[in-house]
């Protein structure tokens, strides 16, 4: 499948992976939009947040329980961090790939753009 995400789970494109494990892989957004900026992808291709089923309640809940982990290890836990899904064209999806972005290190504005 011609997908930017999945060629990078399957190691045909480079990316700074700081986790990984059956489920998930979590690495560096190439264009951070904050000091610190990782994307929390599943292993394997689902589209977008309206292609998920019961099956993945365990999957969706990894990336969260993930992204706050890896927030505290960053040291950004305490002053505030985001976890954002953007779902389709209107919502600013650009990776036909689902992922929570985790943003953190700067004062983050409401509501978002
Ligand atoms: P979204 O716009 O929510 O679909 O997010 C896609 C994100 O993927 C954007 O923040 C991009 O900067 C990021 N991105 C695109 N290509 C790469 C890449 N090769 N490696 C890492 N991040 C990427
Ligand atoms: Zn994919």
């Amino acid at each position: 499948m011609d997908c930017l995400f999945c060629k990078i789970a399957n190691n045909e494109i480079p990316a700074n992976i700081v986790y990984r494990d059956d489920l998930i892989m979590i690495f560096d957004d190439i264009n951070p939009q904050a000091p610190h900026h990782k994307l929390i992808v599943p292993v394997n291709h689902i589209s977008t947040l309206n292609d998920l089923h019961g099956e993945d309640d365990d999957l969706v809940g990894h990336m969260v329980q993930s992204g706050a982990m890896l927030a505290k290890e960053l040291g950004i836990a305490e002053e505030g961090y985001r976890v954002v899904f953007n779902c389709n064209a209107g919502a600013g999806q650009t990776v036909f790939h689902i992922h929570a972005h985790l943003l953190g290190g700067r004062q983050m504005s409401w509501p978002p753009g």
